[in-house]
């Protein structure tokens, strides 16, 4: 239900209960309960926490997450199913210190638990598999079921709001969707959000809405055969429903296409199209991607490490003709050549990027630039990996000849005759199917579905960077005073030593979350009185 408001862990504002304000309190108010929202404060936390030498904080934190998420967002949401995995291993997300290898070891008696009592056979094979790992406290490899992130990330808040209370700081949870955020009297905001008839004032806010919603193409989002990543994979049956769809074509005409083939079209085609139930009816999936491959999810390679002599050519010739697009040719060349050699980007991962960082480097800051807005993609395309399970699943289908990839632009997407889908390559093609999967990912701010971000653009007091990929931030990581922007929505962001072409990985979330907090600690401990005019 929106509009529901809890206090975080006993937190009290003396004289009030439900809803209030606190008038002498500075007004934090942090939209969006995922790992951005959630790693903003958990730094505030301890920031205010090393700094308050036995004084109280008179600050008031709200945390508005549209579905009540404290800390798992969509990605780790406590209603996923968790047959759902991580694409990345849990020491690649503990790279940069987020604990998660710790809480792991502390709560594996509760987590490992609930994945006992699961009854979905994919949980119980994915346990079956891991059980030696599991028993020997070895998880640095694995690639665990999402939901356990997710659990790791809302203990993390819970501890953030004990924290944040005993510094006197109130902590409120409020479920519901913010609408609008439009500048008040006074150098504060009002945050509109659905649910809750008065809006909420803050005089700081940290905007962390996670990946934003296109909306399906005009004419296709009520069409049964027509899905979204989170629609597809978002329920624990939602094979069964998609084999159901399936038996009633005729055999031979029984097809899926995906859209994409970064981590969510990988989901898909694991958890759906491989899927025991799935594939007793399935006639063919085709996926169409403008790299026309499936990410690599296993390591085949030879033993020897893997040298990337392109990239390193590069830096030995010297910075001064070096530009974005000879250093992705580069990165192409090192990447093409580990492939002839039989390695897999699961191989040679670590050494590309450390190459790849070393050159970009060099780069002046007009050709960063250059990168964040174009090559990006170039890069991302090149260096896609999955978990083992997911390569497994769709090799399995690859051996099986229902995988066809293929290597296309999507020009749209129209109902067919038959009651199905077309998709309309960009070639001119059309593929008939009776389910498309669109896992296209998210590419404009300004055509975005969200009505929160899509009114911050519209009013003005936000704006769409080059890339139109993220909005436009200063040093501070702020759209506008007071307004600081965390996760997804910061790609595209090039400036200073910043240079963001994507922020969707929770480890780096983390690291740059810190800065996010620093920037509201020093607002927030200055004289409360005033804050407005001093940002
Ligand atoms: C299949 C898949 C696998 C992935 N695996 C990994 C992985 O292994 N490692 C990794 O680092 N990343 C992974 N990711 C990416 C990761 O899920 C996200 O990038 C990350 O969750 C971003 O965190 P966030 O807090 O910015 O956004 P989110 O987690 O999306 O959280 C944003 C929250 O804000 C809420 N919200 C949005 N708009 C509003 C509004 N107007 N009002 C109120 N609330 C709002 C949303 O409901 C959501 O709860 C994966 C993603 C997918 C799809």
């Amino acid at each position: 239900m929106d509009g529901g408001v809890r206090m975080a862990h006993g937190s009290t504002v003396p004289g009030e209960s439900g809803y209030g304000r606190d008038r002498l309190r500075t007004r934090l108010v942090v939209i969006g309960g995922g790992p951005s929202g959630v790693s903003v404060l958990a730094h505030l936390a301890e920031q205010l926490a090393a700094a308050r030498h036995g004084r109280t904080t008179a600050v008031e934190v709200t945390l508005v997450d549209r579905t009540g998420e404290t800390g798992g967002g969509d990605g780790f949401g406590i209603g996923i199913p968790q047959a759902l995995l991580l694409n990345d291993s849990v020491a690649t997300i503990d790279a940069t210190g987020i604990g998660f290898t710790a809480w792991l070891h502390e709560h594996q008696t509760r987590w490992v638990g609930r994945l006992a009592d699961d009854t979905d056979p994919r949980v119980r094979t994915w346990l079956a598999e891991h059980r030696t790992d599991l028993d020997l406290g070895r998880f640095g490899h694995l690639f665990l079921p999402r939901r356990v992130f997710g659990d790791f990330m809302r203990d993390r808040f819970e501890r953030t709001a004990r924290r944040l209370t005993a510094c006197g700081v109130v902590v409120r949870v409020v479920r519901g969707e913010a609408r609008s955020v439009l500048p008040d009297a006074g150098h504060s905001f009002r945050v509109a959000v659905s649910g809750i008839a008065e809006p909420l004032t803050a005089d700081l806010i940290v905007l962390a809405p996670g990946c934003l919603d296109t909306g399906a193409p005009p004419g296709v989002g009520a069409h049964p055969g027509y899905y979204t990543h989170g629609r597809a994979c978002g329920r624990p049956d939602s094979d069964a429903a998609m084999a159901r769809l399936l038996a009633g074509r005729p055999v031979g005409c029984r097809r899926m296409v995906v859209l994409g083939s970064a981590a969510a079209a990988s989901e898909v085609i694991a958890v759906v199209a491989a899927s025991p139930a799935v594939a007793q009816v399935l006639d063919e999936v085709m996926v169409v991607s403008t790299s026309g491959r499936l990410p690599d999810g296993q390591p085949t390679g030879p033993d020897a490490p893997f040298t990337c002599r392109s990239l390193m050519g590069l830096r030995r010739d010297g910075a001064g003709e070096l530009t974005s697009a000879r250093l992705v040719d580069a990165l192409r060349a090192d990447v093409e050549r580990s492939r002839a050699q039989a390695y897999t980007i699961v191989d040679v991962e670590r050494a590309v990027a450390a190459e790849f960082t070393a050159s970009f480097r060099l780069l002046t800051p007009a050709q960063k630039r250059r990168f964040v807005d174009v090559h990006y993609a170039d890069y991302q395309r090149l260096m896609r990996h999955t978990s083992p399970p997911y390569a497994s699943a769709a090799a399995r289908l690859a051996a099986s000849g229902r995988l066809r990839l293929v290597r296309a632009r999507v020009a749209g997407i129209d109902p067919a005759s038959s009651g199905e889908l077309a998709v309309r390559l960009s070639d001119g093609a059309r593929l008939t199917a009776t389910a498309v999967f669109d896992c296209r990912g998210f590419a404009d701010v300004g055509q975005t579905i969200n009505p929160l971000v899509r009114d911050m653009v519209a009013s003005g007091l936000a704006r769409p960077n080059r890339s139109r990929r993220g909005l436009v931030v200063d040093e501070h990581l702020q759209a506008a005073p007071g307004l600081f922007v965390m996760g997804p929505l910061l790609a595209g962001t090039s400036q200073g030593d910043d240079h963001i072409w994507s922020l969707k990985n929770v480890a780096r979330i983390h690291v740059l979350a810190a800065r996010v907090a620093a920037g509201l600690f020093d607002l927030l401990t200055q004289d409360t009185v005033g804050i407005g005019e001093r940002r």
